[in-house]
């Protein structure tokens, strides 16, 4: 692909936060920012972005494709790939559904490219990256230029989604980076998603699952679930989640109103490309019966 073909004339690589803001706040709207471009560049050569006629790609700046742990938390830098998440150790162990969700993103040509930043940014319902922050409950660092000033700022992942495909980003910022609590004794999560043999780009349901047990293994002491597309937005199954709550591991009923309360609260639409309503509800139920037993193993033997 040209860059006649998709209009942009200059390609900006700043190695700072405080210059690609600055460059960003300079060209206003006659720039964007690019990490791996595979949704972008699609987007500008099929005209659902209009075109611009500055790229800022935030690859290479310093700590943006850093996966890193203190104390406290695992951290992300937003320009990650789906690949190095893959292949990360420690997210293996601390952040299964994250690994698994991302390990499934297009195939190894787009992971390696394509970052987790890019994954959230985009802001659409389904994206695998997303599903799997979201059951982490992953914070996202937001940066905005301010008075020639960098402020840097750790907020919930969902208050930065507008609707599917539009983000709350203004001109003058970006994302950093993504932050959660490594998952440790008791704990445990897992993702699958169902996705059309043939599918590119999104999947016909993702579904991602934390659970924490209770000292003695024997009670769900907290439970996260996060479903994709089931809004406009990622969505957390918060009435399942209180379902799930304090009930017992492996009880069936338990299992079936947790089914039911996350198929009553999911907005499920037809899609021509990929399944109807009707077959994503049935799909709830499939990949949460699926995943509620393996994160429970997992977390009996964490
Ligand atoms: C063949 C193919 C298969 C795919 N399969 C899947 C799949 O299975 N699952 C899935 O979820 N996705 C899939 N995708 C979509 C895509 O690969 C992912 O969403 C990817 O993570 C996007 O990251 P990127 O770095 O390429 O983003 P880009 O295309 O570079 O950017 C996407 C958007 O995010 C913005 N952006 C990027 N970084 C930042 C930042 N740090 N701060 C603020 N804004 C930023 C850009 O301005 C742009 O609006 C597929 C794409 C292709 C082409």
């Amino acid at each position: 692909m040209t860059p006649a073909a998709s209009r942009w004339t200059e390609y900006q690589t700043p190695t700072a936060i405080e210059e690609a803001l600055a460059l960003l706040a300079l060209y206003g709207g006659r720039a964007r920012i690019i990490a791996g471009g595979t949704d972008l560049i699609l987007d500008m050569e099929s005209s659902h972005t209009p075109p611009v006629d500055v790229l800022v790609d935030v690859t290479r700046i310093a700590g943006m494709s850093d996966i890193t742990q203190t104390s406290e938390w695992i951290v992300i830098g937003a320009g990650v790939t789906h690949a190095q998440i893959e292949k990360s150790e420690l997210l293996r162990r601390h952040a299964a559904c994250l690994t698994e969700s991302c390990g499934v993103v297009g195939g190894p040509q787009v992971r390696n490219v394509a970052t987790i930043g890019g994954n959230v940014a985009h802001a659409l319902p389904a994206a695998d990256g997303t599903i799997g922050l979201l059951a982490l409950d992953a914070e996202v660092e937001v940066c905005t230029l301010t008075d020639s000033r960098v402020v840097r700022r750790w907020q919930p992942l969902l208050s930065i989604f507008a609707g599917p495909g539009r983000n709350t980003l203004g001109h003058h910022q970006m994302l950093g980076g993504f932050r959660f609590h490594p998952t440790g004794p008791g704990e445990a999560s897992a993702f699958d998603r169902i996705m059309r043999p043939q599918g590119v780009a999104l999947p016909i349901l993702g579904l991602a699952v934390w659970l924490r047990l209770d000292d003695e293994r024997r009670k769900i002491d907290a439970a996260r679930i996060a479903i994709g597309p089931a809004g406009p937005i990622p969505f957390r199954a918060s009435a399942a989640e209180a379902v799930l709550t304090g009930a017992p591991q492996c009880d069936a009923d338990v299992m079936e109103s947790a089914i039911a309360a996350a198929q009553s609260q999911v907005q499920l639409r037809s899609s021509k490309h990929r399944a109807s309503k009707e077959y994503r509800h049935a799909m709830v139920a499939v990949l949460l019966g699926r995943l509620l037993p393996a994160a429970l193993e997992r977390a009996k033997k964490s």
